[in-house]
């Protein structure tokens, strides 16, 4: 165990912690392991089973024992429930932070668990696969990976004044980025932020902003140097940790009307001048782009596993449908046609789970050992979410056409993780753009736009 592991779980404390129900930092110790160390696998259903565990770290194990616990609070009749009242898993969010998860990634100086996006990968997977699906995992994404560049670059007052209200619950974040004029291509993006004395204007639109009817922050990239003045375009882009101040007329937000994940809002954001505090800015001016970045490669591998536990989720619903439901007088999966697809479907999510947690690794580890290129992480990474995306895609399109008629009603649940499974091909970068990167960066092929 780890000098870093062992400081996060002292066992007196999270175990005085845990008698007195006070928020604390995750629940990573040596008690957890003990206590479920014969069964790691959760505690609700075969279906967690179904993933195969060996090879993981004892953090990892331990995040996915008590995430799982946490989860268990919140049955698929729940997530039906939100999805189709389009409302805010608002008690999932503050189970997890009154249990310290939030800050799994952040600092431990200001109160996170100082784990990795290796932990933090497994987190979010778990979270989807208890059947939240992505709803459950997009309630919190933000919060784990937006505010990784903040950590990185934000001065000691930003660190103190934000960290700890995020990650106890009391403010949620959301991730302002993609615009509707000019979409993937994010370097051309056209929001402003222009500086007046202590203040920065902003001006712009984005869209597709995950959760920012409920959260009080967003970290927000815009212009702060005219494209026409740059020599790149990665120049001339800075990021800020703005408040969301829903009171004020210059901010307007518009509800997105969506097909999965309904359970989260995602919104149309409109700025007309509105003003934001000049030491709102992360880093320095003009270096958006590369803070950006950082958390970039994060996101992907949390998108990886959230994308693997929606698959897992609907392969394991498949398999026991299969089992169970008596056709012709015998089970369906004894029909070839039913079985090979769905083995096909679970292999193809093994091989995109070692995709994923090799990258999440990678990341990991690239911090200190420099041998490890930034180059290596942003292949891995991107890879990983292209993989695991599709192979959640075949298990959940499986899942459908295994269930028959019954695929498609909302109480077998894998209508709505089919739902929801295009949101890793498309967000936050498609699946498109990342075969472009790859042809591009490691086939060294001519770059095609
Ligand atoms: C549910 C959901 C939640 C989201 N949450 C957030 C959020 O919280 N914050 C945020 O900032 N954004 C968010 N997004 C936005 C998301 O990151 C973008 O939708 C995504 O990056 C794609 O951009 P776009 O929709 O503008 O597609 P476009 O750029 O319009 O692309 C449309 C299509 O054309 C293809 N295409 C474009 N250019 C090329 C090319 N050169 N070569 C090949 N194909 C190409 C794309 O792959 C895609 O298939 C979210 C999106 C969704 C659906």
């Amino acid at each position: 165990m780890s000098a870093k592991y062992s400081a996060v779980c002292s066992t007196t404390r999270l175990f005085s912690r845990y008698v007195s129900g006070l928020p604390s930092r995750p629940r990573l110790c040596r008690w957890a392991v003990q206590e479920h160390g014969q069964q790691r696998h959760f505690s609700n259903g075969r279906n967690h089973r179904m993933m195969e565990m060996s090879g993981f770290s004892e953090e990892q194990l331990s995040v996915r024992d008590a995430i799982q616990k946490i989860c268990a609070q919140f049955p698929n009749e729940y997530w039906q429930q939100h999805d189709q009242s389009e409302t805010d898993p608002k008690e999932l969010h503050a189970a997890l932070a009154a249990d310290g998860w939030l800050g799994i990634a952040l600092p431990e100086e200001f109160g996170g668990a100082g784990l990795g996006i290796s932990e933090a990968t497994m987190m979010l997977q778990t979270i989807s696969q208890s059947g939240a699906g992505m709803a459950g995992a997009q309630s919190i994404h933000a919060n784990v990976y937006a505010t990784q560049p903040l950590a990185r670059f934000g001065n000691k007052d930003q660190l103190e004044s934000t960290i700890p209200n995020i990650i106890n619950g009391k403010w949620r974040v959301c991730f302002g980025v993609t615009e509707p004029n000019t979409g993937l291509d994010t370097l051309r993006l056209r929001t402003t932020a222009t500086r007046q004395g202590d203040k920065y204007i902003i001006t712009g639109q984005k869209i597709w902003i995950t959760c920012a009817q409920v959260a009080s922050k967003m970290i927000l990239l815009a212009r702060t140097t005219p494209l026409e003045e740059v020599k790149k375009p990665s120049e001339g882009l800075s990021m800020f940790c703005i408040d969301i101040d829903r009171s004020n007329p210059a901010l307007e937000l518009k509800k997105i009307k969506k097909m999965g994940g309904r359970a989260v809002d995602a919104n149309e954001v409109f700025f007309d001048h509105y003003e934001i505090p000049a030491n709102t800015l992360i880093g320095e001016e003009g270096q958006g782009f590369k803070i950006i970045l950082h958390g970039m490669n994060a996101e992907r591998c949390l998108l990886a596993g959230e994308a693997l536990g929606l698959g897992y989720a609907a392969l394991e619903k498949a398999s026991r449908y299969a089992r169970e439901r008596v056709v012709f007088g015998r089970p369906i999966g004894k029909n070839q046609a039913i079985a090979h697809p769905l083995a096909d479907a679970y292999m193809n999510l093994e091989a995109a789970k070692l995709a994923t947690y090799h990258a999440a690794r990678l990341y990991d580890q690239s911090k200190t050992d420099k041998s490890i290129t930034p180059h290596a992480v942003g292949v891995a990474c991107n890879s990983a979410k292209y993989i695991a995306a599709e192979a959640a895609f075949k298990a959940c399109e499986r899942a459908v056409m295994t269930h028959g008629g019954m695929g498609y009603a909302m109480e077998y649940d894998v209508e709505r993780y089919l739902r929801e499974c295009f949101v890793p091909r498309i967000a936050p970068i498609s699946r498109e753009m990342i075969l472009n990167f790859v042809s591009e960066k490691v086939l060294e092929l001519p770059r095609s736009y």
